[in-house]
């Protein structure tokens, strides 16, 4: 599904070429749940940028889904973006003058999907995040959590085969990270879409079924582990 071959992405700034990252190979099969852990600044974002197909890599080759990402034009990236990609962020990213409900069908809208079938669509996704109480509040209404659940359902509303979290617990208390970890650790269950989970936190990695550990641009570790349903209690939310 994805693959990284020898990914290299310098920066240069001023005298000095950052390497934020240095060499990456990986592979990774459809439909795993993989946690991509690691220090601040380690090269996680930039990893992940060009996985999204936001950032072109120095050098190496990245295939995604069949696409890859390095030789193809940007219209092809677009198009990627938009109907493989779902992306989850700490900050939620969500329209706060939307209602809950419009939020989560407007990636589906913007692929010209009519709007009684991106209700009926977003309707099933606040189903599986539990959130069909609150269909019609705004944004600014719902706890962060729930805020994020919703991002959660925008960002599998148009069935992408590839979600990205980066840091999607990092803004909440410890109750709110954990039902939307179990709620990750869910749809990876149920095969919806490959996932790849961004944290530099142990406790947030563990619900992973693999670990790839990141330091100073390089892939350091990289681990099968069993997800760990009892370790769920002791989850705390990202610094
Ligand atoms: P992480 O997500 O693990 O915190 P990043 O991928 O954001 O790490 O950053 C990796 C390294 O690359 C860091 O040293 C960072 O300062 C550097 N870096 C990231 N983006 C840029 C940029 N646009 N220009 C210069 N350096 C950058």
């Amino acid at each position: 599904m994805i693959s990284l071959q020898n990914v290299t992405r310098y920066y240069e700034s001023g005298e000095r070429t950052v390497r934020a990252l240095d060499g990456v190979s990986l592979a990774i099969a459809r439909h795993e749940f993989v946690a991509v852990a690691g220090p601040s600044g380690c090269g996680k974002s930039t990893l992940m940028h060009l996985i999204a197909g936001l950032d072109r890599p120095t050098a190496g080759e990245i295939m995604v889904d069949g696409l890859r990402l390095t030789t193809a034009g940007d219209a092809a990236l677009t198009n990627f973006r938009r109907h493989q990609l779902g992306l989850v962020f700490q900050f939620f990213n969500l329209l706060p003058t939307m209602s809950v409900r419009e939020n989560v069908s407007l990636p589906l809208l913007l692929q010209g999907v009519p709007l009684p079938e991106c209700e009926a669509r977003a309707g099933e996704l606040l189903r599986l995040v539990g959130l069909t109480e609150r269909a019609g509040h705004f944004i600014h209404q719902l706890s962060g959590g729930e805020q994020q659940r919703t991002a959660i359902a925008r960002a599998l509303v148009h069935k992408p085969s590839l979600l990205i979290a980066d840091e999607p617990t990092g803004n909440l208390d410890t109750a709110s990270a954990a039902r939307v970890l179990d709620l990750l650790r869910e749809i990876a269950e149920e095969k919806l879409a490959t996932l790849i989970l961004v944290t530099h936190s142990v406790e947030v990695a563990a619900q992973a079924t693999r670990l790839v550990e990141m330091r100073d641009g390089k892939v350091v570790s990289d681990v099968t582990q069993a997800s760990s349903l009892t370790s769920r209690a002791g989850i705390l939310p990202a610094a």
